[in-house]
């Protein structure tokens, strides 16, 4: 549906994107995924044709789109800032972009029933903006991407201005919304549990570059590089440092156990289901090595308490030093 090749964006001397390249297949989801700066926002201007790139090409279903204005590219577009019309009232905020377009009454009535009892907005059609609260705003911005019928739908962290519970319920009613009606997304959010748990694949970005294009399991099993190793899980990875290599282990692939290499506990953190324990397993006499454990339900060690730790092999990963 989508292809992106060696898309390219320069601001001065800086690169900000630098050689961008990746796809979207029909009814995908895609997230863009990286921490603040690293090129995302950048990235999906480009394709929403709001920025022009210095380098690259943009195909949309085999055309190349590199050059057209953004209307002409007809793609849907959600931004954190919902970008509703304050004057206008829901109805016709859903509907602006087909009543600019001229579409027929008609047709705006059909995809109108069709959209507003899935985004649950009947009974505030007639209300302004200023009426509702955030996350019924959202669904309204939704609600005008899904009327367009557009191609390609993309959404830059829509859900980053919604409280913590209101935002997981917008992502599961995003992602079920985007299956129901088959729509192609491109989702950036700098979120990793956001991007795990709606997207089919990930593009993880890194000072304007891509680390790892891979569906969520594979990046959380198969990093290739530290970066993707420590950006992907919470807490992160732990990577132990010796002559020849980096060693990942993650904190819930550490047990605590009656043998293992010894180690002192430093601190516990509880967290409800779980406690996260720091622990050093550094030489007594010698320099600290600080891990973090993910210890089942409430860890109750004392500062200092000498413990043996545990991992099997299968759970290591094996980084070059140099990386
Ligand atoms: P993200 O969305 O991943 O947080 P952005 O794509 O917004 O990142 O920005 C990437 C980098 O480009 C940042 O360092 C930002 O400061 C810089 N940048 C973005 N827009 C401009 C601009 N118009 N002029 C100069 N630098 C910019
Ligand atoms: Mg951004």
């Amino acid at each position: 549906m989508l292809k992106v090749e060696g898309l390219t964006r320069r601001y001065g001397d800086i690169t900000v994107v630098d050689g961008l390249s990746f796809h979207v297949d029909e009814g995908e989801f895609v997230a863009l995924l990286g921490p603040s700066g690293c090129g995302k926002s950048t990235s999906l201007k480009m394709i929403a044709g709001l920025e022009t790139p210095d380098a690259g090409r943009i195909e949309l279903e085999g055309k190349d789109i590199t050059h057209l204005t953004p209307g002409q590219r007809k793609l849907a577009m959600v931004f954190q800032s919902y970008a509703l019309f304050p004057h206008l009232k829901v109805i016709d905020n859903i509907l602006f972009g087909l009543q600019a377009r001229k579409v027929a009454k008609d047709e705006q009535k059909r995809r109108l029933d069709s959209v507003v009892e899935l985004v649950g907005l009947q009974d505030h059609l007639q209300k302004k903006p200023g009426q509702l609260s955030g996350g019924q705003c959202q669904r309204v911005a939704l609600a005008r991407a899904v009327v367009a019928e557009a191609k390609l739908c993309l959404m830059d962290e829509p859900l980053s201005n919604l409280d913590a519970k209101l935002r997981n319920e917008m992502r599961s009613e995003i992602r079920s919304l985007q299956q129901r009606l088959g729509m192609s997304v491109i989702y950036v959010t700098h979120d990793q549990v956001e991007a795990m748990s709606m997207a089919d694949r990930i593009v993880l970005m890194n000072g304007g570059k891509i680390e790892q294009i891979d569906v969520p399991e594979g990046l959380y099993n198969k990093p290739q590089t530290v970066f993707t190793a420590q950006f992907i899980g919470s807490p992160p990875m732990n990577i132990m440092h010796s002559t020849n290599e980096r060693l990942g282990v993650r904190p819930e692939h550490i047990e605590i156990a009656e043998q293992g290499r010894p180690a002192r506990v430093v601190s516990c953190d509880y967290h409800g289901a779980d406690t996260v324990v720091l622990a050093d397993i550094g030489e007594p006499e010698g320099k600290s090595e600080i891990i973090k454990i993910r210890y089942p339900g409430h860890a109750m060690f004392a500062a200092q308490q000498s413990i043996s730790v545990h991992w099997r092999a299968e759970h290591e990963h094996h980084f070059p030093v140099n990386q």
